[in-house]
């Protein structure tokens, strides 16, 4: 085996929360090494690849990437998100209710934008630094503490960090090397992505559709996302025979159910990709720190994609590490006063975001009668109590707590 050069911070993962973290280190001027079992190789700004999903990133969010200098060639793929309406036709009578940013003094609750092209633009500026080591086609084997310094075996050689950062995703072999266990939550479903061009104008409105879809009997949820122009991201959310049934229609039958499970409000639909699943198995980790590591993103928490909440928490996390951290001068990132600090100040706001989303994952997961009647007093409640309707809009924008520099408005 090399023995590989020493880094300051070891990120393992190089989804959009080890991009994001990587691009934050090396600006503050740590030295960081980023690993990856996969290529490391999305090309900037590109609409669709191999990821699928797409993101609705809230207001501090977006701040955080323009001081991170990736948001400028983000903007012109951004589509605002100004209103979500909620219709329920599993319930008697259905029920409809519309969530207005306006209401809150907001133009907008999000920008949605593909995966891939954040992936890409935080790749492209990580390009040609001197403080980043990029290792595709690689991965972290074992871990072991050695005081100062964590000692890190990967598939090519070992390397020393001061600090490892795990962001290696909801299955993270990494928070399972360092023995820190999750709580999770139900239920447990799958989520099937696909973009399309529709005839209409979706006029920045999010749909979200609860009722039967393919005649067996279950329901399911089926989401609609603005993309710029007369595109939409739709995700689809139900048990996993549901949503195999979906993944083995051809791309027409699809279009054709989406239409009217969305009551053809964006018109005539046409996918533009294939669809990809996602099994979403909400969880939190019980800690988020170990001596010399800490988890970020789904390795730290996995939330229903209901709220649009999973990345929004995740750069908060990344902000909150990074002031921590301080810059390079305070020379040692992995100190235990960083690594408690950061689980410290990151519990709250992720215990907020995963029972916030998992109290509305709740209310619409349907089966039982008794659940069903709760479902629906809480959603008329949530719709009919302005304050209350407004107070969650207004919590799902901001982090809960003190807000980190790269978040500050
Ligand atoms: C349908 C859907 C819609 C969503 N919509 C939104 C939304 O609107 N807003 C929002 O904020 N969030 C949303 N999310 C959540 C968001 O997409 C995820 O939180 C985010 O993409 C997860 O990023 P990540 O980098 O933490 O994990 P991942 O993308 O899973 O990346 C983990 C990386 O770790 C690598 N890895 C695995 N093992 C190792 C190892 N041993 N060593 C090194 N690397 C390893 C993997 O190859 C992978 O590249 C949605 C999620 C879904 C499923």
């Amino acid at each position: 085996m090399t023995k590989l050069t020493d880094h300051d911070l070891l990120i393992a993962g190089a989804g959009a929360a080890g991009l994001t973290m990587a691009v934050a280190a090396v600006d503050a001027g740590w030295r960081v090494a980023l690993i990856d079992p996969g290529p490391m190789t999305a090309k900037p700004h590109e609409h669709s690849a191999g990821d699928a999903r797409t993101t609705a990133i809230m207001a501090s969010g977006i701040r955080m990437l323009e001081r991170l200098g990736v948001w400028d060639g983000l903007a012109g793929i951004s589509a605002p998100l100004r209103l979500l309406e909620l219709v329920d036709d599993s319930v008697r009578p259905p029920m409809r209710q519309r969530f207005d940013a306006s209401e809150i003094g907001q133009d907008w609750f999000a920008q949605n934008i593909p995966n891939d092209a954040l992936k890409g633009a935080l790749l492209a500026r990580l390009a040609g630094s001197d403080k980043i080591t990029m290792l595709p086609g690689n991965k972290v084997l074992s871990i072991s503490n050695r005081g100062d310094h964590m000692l890190v075996a990967t598939e090519t050689g070992r390397l020393t960090t001061r600090l490892l950062v795990a962001a290696d995703g909801h299955k993270s072999p990494c928070r399972q090397m360092l023995r820190l266990s999750v709580s999770a939550r139900t239920p447990r479903e799958t989520a099937l992505v696909f973009n399309t061009d529709h005839s209409l104008d979706h006029d920045g409105v999010s749909y979200e559709f609860h009722g039967p879809l393919t005649g067996n009997g279950k329901t399911a949820q089926v989401t609609t996302i603005p993309l710029p122009g007369k595109r939409s991201a739709i995700n689809v959310v139900g048990d996993q025979a549901t949503i195999s049934a979906i993944m083995d229609m051809d791309a027409a039958a699809r279009a054709t159910m989406v239409g009217q499970a969305t009551r053809q409000v964006l018109g005539t639909i046409t996918e533009t990709e294939a669809p990809k699943s996602f099994p979403i198995r909400p969880f939190t980790a019980r800690r988020l720190s170990a001596e010399r590591a800490v988890l970020i993103g789904e390795a730290a928490h996995a939330l229903p994609p209901i709220g649009a909440q999973g990345l929004n928490t995740t750069l908060a996390d990344i902000a909150v590490l990074i002031d921590l951290m301080g810059d390079a001068a305070n020379d040692d990132p992995g100190r235990q006063q960083v690594t408690d600090s950061y689980a410290r100040q990151r519990r709250a706001d992720i215990m907020a975001r995963s029972n916030a989303t998992g109290m509305l994952s709740d209310m619409v997961h349907r089966g039982n009668p008794l659940i069903d009647r709760l479902r629906r007093v809480g959603l008329q409640a949530i719709g009919n109590i302005g304050p209350l309707r407004r107070q969650l809009m207004a919590r799902g924008m901001e982090p809960v707590g003190k807000v980190p520099p790269l978040m500050a408005k």
